[in-house]
């Protein structure tokens, strides 16, 4: 079951100077933003809690990674949204079955939580991320 929403991504050029902006635009406490490189992804992310939920900046790592080439194709802006599911497995299977397609197997995540992006194609070019946070967590 898809039960929250986890976080919506925002793609950067400038992880450091985006923080400025959004910390002062929430009104948030810098000591409570997590920043980590997420190598598998080829990112830099930084975490920004919001209640429940949280917006994610993602600044690419070298220009190989899918965010790098998102930010050649579209400047900066929105670029995922993430839905928290308590069986990746399983919503991954189901959503499979509804004719959505995962790119690729479900990999570990900022984190370490396990995550797996769905094609945007059938989703109104949505780029959806399912995730399942750690129960440890938590
Ligand atoms: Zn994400």
């Amino acid at each position: 079951m898809i039960n929250r929403l986890d976080h919506i991504a925002i793609a950067v050029q400038d992880l450091d100077a985006a923080l400025g902006t959004f910390v002062s635009v929430l009104g948030c406490d810098p000591g409570s933003i997590v920043i980590e490189e997420v190598p598998s992804e080829k990112v830099r992310v930084a975490f920004i809690p919001i209640g429940e939920s949280h917006i994610e900046l993602l600044e690419p790592l070298g220009d190989e990674g899918a965010v790098s080439k998102f930010l050649a194709k579209n400047g900066e802006g929105m670029h995922h949204i993430a839905l928290a599911t308590d069986d990746l497995g399983q919503e991954t299977e189901r959503v499979t079955s509804l004719g959505l397609n995962p790119l690729g197997q479900p990999s570990t995540g900022a984190g370490g939580k396990k995550i797996v992006f769905l094609h945007p194609r059938q989703t109104n070019r949505v780029l959806f991320e399912l995730v399942e946070p750690d129960p440890h967590h938590h």
